[in-house]
């Protein structure tokens, strides 16, 4: 019997599915099975768009079809929860399974603790995630660093610390991530920060690492997060859908190691991006923020990227602003930022999509990630997790630290 905590080498019984698949295809063999069996009534993943650095997100309906969506998207920066939210009214009357980062799943937890999205109708497959890469700077990196013409480029993939590129015709260039990062190119600021690499928030945490012996590179590695999560899994192997075995004892260790290393990377950059001053108030790193907010040309493109701003009537919208402003105007800098930072900041899951579409390139990531650590000194909530409701959107007062 499976249960929460076992972990796994999996592999897909299907042959093309373990071909297509980044590693062993057993997340694509469960969401397969899931659709097949009707345990959900459709499949949201990310398929390649135009080309590698295009990633689409995609709803499947047809079990046949899923193999399609086989495969890691390295430059697919989008959040997936926000597309439940919000094209799928978050799954209040469908019931999907959603492969997940750990943004994606952190992000539907918050929606999830807000009442927006239908925890009895997801299913969560997470996959870890050492960090995502900007798709326009990504084709700049390979013509600068690997003098690749970018559309030549058919396989990318970080491994000991480097980021391995492969071309259609075979040739292979690999450079080590601190240098590409050094020169500002390589992972998103923000995925660089981000110290959950293991989603174990999700049903289920996949990966690659800590595979090793005969199965290494052609099995996913597989953690057990929750009730849910093992009854799929258990469901999937009776069914035949893929093959378990016992991970090996020191490929665990070397799992846990690889992530150790990772959030002791992530905090490196929260020191650099933050210069240093981790410990000041909230008051003094929003003061130093506000040369940036002026820049704000109020675009809304950052309220409408934000998994988290999904008001249908928001307040800072001209005819149903405050009080303290003439009806037709919208607040000015820098209360429009710090309006919607009260009501998004404690459930910021540094996803990034806000400063990826700022055209004042205000790094909106960076200050509410900054902003979301206080939270976290002052109030103890830890975004994206746990079942504890998010400290200031339901205002424990005897908590606030006044
Ligand atoms: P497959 O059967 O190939 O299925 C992969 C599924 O992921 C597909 O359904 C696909 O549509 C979906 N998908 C692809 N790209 C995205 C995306 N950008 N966002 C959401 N869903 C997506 N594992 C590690 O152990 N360490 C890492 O550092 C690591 N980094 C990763 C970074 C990214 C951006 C991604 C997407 C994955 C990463 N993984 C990492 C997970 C790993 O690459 C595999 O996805 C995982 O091992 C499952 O393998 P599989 O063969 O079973 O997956
Ligand atoms: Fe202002 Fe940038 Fe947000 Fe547009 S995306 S409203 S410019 S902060």
């Amino acid at each position: 019997m499976i249960e929460v905590n076992d972990m796994f080498y999996a592999k897909s019984s299907d042959a093309a599915i373990a071909d297509a698949g980044e590693y062993g295809g057993a997340v694509t063999s469960i969401l397969k099975f899931l659709l097949k069996e009707g345990i959900v009534d459709a499949v949201l993943a990310v398929e390649e768009g135009a080309d590698l650095y295009d990633a689409v997100p995609i709803l499947i309906e047809d079990p046949d079809k899923v193999v399609k969506s086989a495969g890691s998207i390295h430059f697919g920066t989008l959040n997936l929860a926000k597309v439940v939210e919000k094209y799928l009214d978050g799954a209040q009357d469908m019931k999907i399974a959603v492969t997940v980062k750990p943004c994606d799943a952190m992000t539907m937890v918050e929606l999830i603790k807000r009442e927006r999205v239908n925890p009895d109708n997801v299913i969560m497959i997470g996959l870890n995630c050492g960090g995502t890469m900007p798709p326009v700077k990504s084709r700049e990196m390979m013509e600068k660093f690997y003098e690749f013409d970018p559309d030549s480029v058919v396989k990318e993939e970080i491994a000991k610390g480097k980021l391995i590129v492969e071309t259609a015709d075979g040739t292979e260039k690999e450079i080590p991530i601190d240098d590409l990062e050094d020169e500002g190119f390589g992972r998103r600021t923000n995925c660089r920060r981000c110290e959950i690499n293991i989603p174990t928030m999700a049903d289920l945490a996949c990966g690659n690492w800590g595979v090793i012996g005969p199965l290494a590179g052609k099995a996913t590695f597989i953690e057990v997060c929750s009730p849910k999560g093992a009854e799929v899994l258990e469901k999937a192997k009776e069914a035949g859908a893929l093959d378990l075995e016992e991970p090996i004892e020191k490929g665990i260790t070397i799992r846990k190691n690889i992530d150790n290393a990772m959030v002791k990377l992530a905090d490196k950059w929260q020191d650099a991006d933050w210069e240093d001053v981790k410990g000041r108030e909230i008051f003094s790193a929003l003061t130093e923020y506000l040369p940036d907010f002026s820049r704000c040309i109020k675009c809304y493109g950052c309220r409408e990227a934000c998994p988290i701003c999904y008001c249908d009537d928001c307040c800072l919208e001209a005819h149903n602003g405050p009080d303290w402003l003439s009806k037709g105007e919208i607040p000015p800098s820098p209360m429009f930022h710090l309006e919607r930072m009260i009501h998004m900041v404690e459930s910021c899951t540094n996803c990034g999509q806000c400063e990826e579409v700022c055209p004042s390139e205000i790094p909106l990531a960076k200050i509410w990630h900054e902003v979301n650590a206080k939270v976290k000194d002052n109030f103890g909530y830890v975004k994206g997790t746990g079942e504890n409701k998010p400290p200031m959107g339901f205002f424990p007062m005897d908590k606030m630290p006044l």
